[in-house]
Parts: structure tokens; C-alpha cells; sequence
């Protein structure tokens, strides 16, 4: 196993540097740990319509489903090396794809489709995370971690030559260049209003940048919202108010709308890597980091929608 951090360093608890995230914590906040086993867990999406959460186990090219009521069990294997996942406005699931470089849709009748796999007639990288806005519309990342080897999908020359970030009508499946100057774009939210996009880039900046959403589909404005250390930040969600929740490698880090770092939620393993909002409320974020899938009930609720 490659270590990233000291033992020493990877410990569980919390570091409250603000009143506001004090505030987020219950009298009994724990983090609890629902399953262990992944290689790299990644990708976490909760799905309403049956109480579960899916998620990535990326070099084991498997999705894993969890529920209160079934526990850990395998979804999907293989599944194309899938890495981000969200739902469409109609709660159907929607993933990213190393192995397939491509988006894909998973229909009602459990049947999967390709949404796009390429761009003027060259072949997607490896999307990475994802995400609908209200209109319907699909943006994306697509830095090259699952062409780089084997590990993560398939070791093979980028056909684009850069890494995008893009928005996808699926209806007409019209495809545009929304972020053409990223180093690996990877993770992405909106603000709950839609009218800021969160961009992270976990290659040589480190650092979540924010943009003004304009015309609802152009990105404007692009300023630095967070250096993230230690690691990078790499999948990410907002609550109700605006706040951004953070992987690092040191596990979740809050931050307030205006870049303050508020709090973190320690996990105990090297890397964390994504989160997201989940239970009937959105009162739960679900964690995935490395070998474990985590949750920890919070004052605090999800933005994304749906
Ligand atoms: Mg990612």
C-alpha cells in the first residue's frame, strides 16, 4: 500500500477553526464507518428512490452499494472503471467512465447508454466528475488519470490533447468547452442558486476556483476560492449555504461561501476523496476514502440538486 502521510498523521476527530463550524457538529457528531474494502473508493452518489448510496471502487473497476437495511454489497462489476456519479433531473444515474472514456446514463430497465464519448471525432480522456444543473445540462471534467496506466482504466495516448472541462445537452448531444485552462480539472459543484461554479484542480495548482455562471452556461470571473493542503482537493459538495465540504488527503474540510477554511472532519486513512449529501434530508455526507466508506450526520444539509 503506498502511504501518502505518516501514521501518525491519519487519525480520526475534528479541528474546529470557527464558530460556524462548531455549529455544524451535533452534540453526538461521529464518524461512522459503514464499509472497508475498496482499493480506492471514489465517486459517491446517494440515490433517494431506495435509501442507498453507490459508489467507485476504481481499480477494482466494481460500483458497491450500500444500505441501512442490506448493508456493503457489489452493484456493478465490471463497470467501465467508473470514477463520479450524480443523477439527472429525472433521478436516473449518470457516471463517469475511465475505462469507457465516455458519460453514460443508466436507463430505468438497468440497460446503459452512451451520453458522449468524444469531442469533434477524438475520443473523451477519462471523464472524472460530474454534475446536472437544473436545465438539465451535464458538466464534467476530463483530466487524463485514467489513461495515464492501467490502474485506473486503460493506459493510452490523450486524442485531445488538453483537459477539459465541458457541458453536454443530452437531448441533442451537443458538446461545448466550458474550462480550457486547467492543468486536471476534477472535481465540480454549482452554489445552490446556480449562480457559481466550483472548479477544482488536483494537478500542479492544488486549489478550488470559483466562476460566475453566466447566461446560465458560460463561465466567467474564474477566481481562487482554496488552496487545499494536505493533498489536493479532489470531489467536493455545497450545502444550503453556500459552504463547500472538500476532500483533502486529511479527510473533509469546510469552508464558508467567501473561502474561509471553517473546520475539518478528520478521516482516518491516507487520501480521502469525494463526499456527498445524503439520507431523506441531505443531513448525512457520505465519505469515500481509499479502503472505507464513511457518513456523519450534520447540521448542515446538501445543496446539490436533485
Ligand atoms: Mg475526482
Amino acid at each position: 500500500m503506498t502511504t501518502y502521510r505518516p501514521a501518525e498523521e491519519v487519525r480520526e476527530g475534528f479541528e474546529i477553526f470557527d464558530d460556524r463550524f462548531r455549529a455544524m457538529l451535533p452534540d453526538n457528531a461521529r464518524l461512522v464507518k459503514h464499509f472497508t474494502g475498496t482499493e480506492w473508493a471514489e465517486g459517491p452518489v446517494y440515490v433517494p428512490d431506495g435509501d442507498y448510496l453507490l459508489w467507485s471502487d476504481i481499480p477494482n473497476d466494481r460500483m458497491m452499494r450500500w444500505s441501512e437495511a442490506d448493508g456493503a454489497t457489489v452493484f456493478r462489476q465490471p463497470c467501465g472503471y467508473t470514477n463520479g456519479h450524480t443523477l439527472d433531473l429525472q433521478g436516473r444515474l449518470v457516471s463517469c467512465e475511465h475505462g469507457g472514456r465516455r458519460i453514460s446514463r443508466t436507463e430505468a430497465d438497468g440497460t446503459v447508454v452512451t451520453l458522449v464519448d468524444s469531442y469533434q471525432g477524438k475520443r473523451l480522456n477519462s471523464p472524472n466528475d460530474i454534475v446536472v444543473k437544473s436545465d438539465g445540462s451535464i458538466w464534467f471534467t476530463d483530466p487524463p488519470y485514467g489513461i495515464l496506466s492501467d490502474r485506473e482504466g486503460h493506459k493510452a495516448e490523450s486524442e485531445i490533447g488538453a483537459n477539459y472541462v465541458f457541458r453536454l445537452e443530452p437531448d441533442s448531444g451537443d458538446l461545448e468547452i466550458v474550462g480550457d485552462d486547467f492543468d486536471r480539472p476534477n472535481g465540480l459543484c454549482f452554489s445552490p442558486d446556480e449562480s457559481l461554479m466550483y472548479i477544482s484542480d488536483t494537478g500542479e495548482p492544488g486549489h478550488i476556483r470559483v466562476f460566475d455562471v453566466a447566461d446560465g452556461r458560460r463561465l466567467t470571473n474564474s477566481r481562487v476560492f482554496a488552496v487545499v493542503r494536505p493533498g489536493k482537493p479532489d470531489g467536493f459538495r455545497c450545502d444550503v449555504n453556500g459552504n463547500i465540504f472538500t476532500s483533502a488527503w486529511d479527510g473533509i474540510q469546510v469552508y464558508s461561501p467567501q473561502g474561509e477554511l471553517l473546520g475539518k472532519i478528520l478521516v482516518p486513512e491516507q487520501r480521502t476523496a469525494n463526499c456527498c449529501f445524503g439520507g431523506p434530508d441531505k443531513h448525512r455526507l457520505y465519505i469515500a476514502a481509499d479502503h472505507s466508506m464513511y457518513s456523519i450526520v450534520l447540521n448542515a444539509q446538501g445543496g446539490q440538486t436533485p
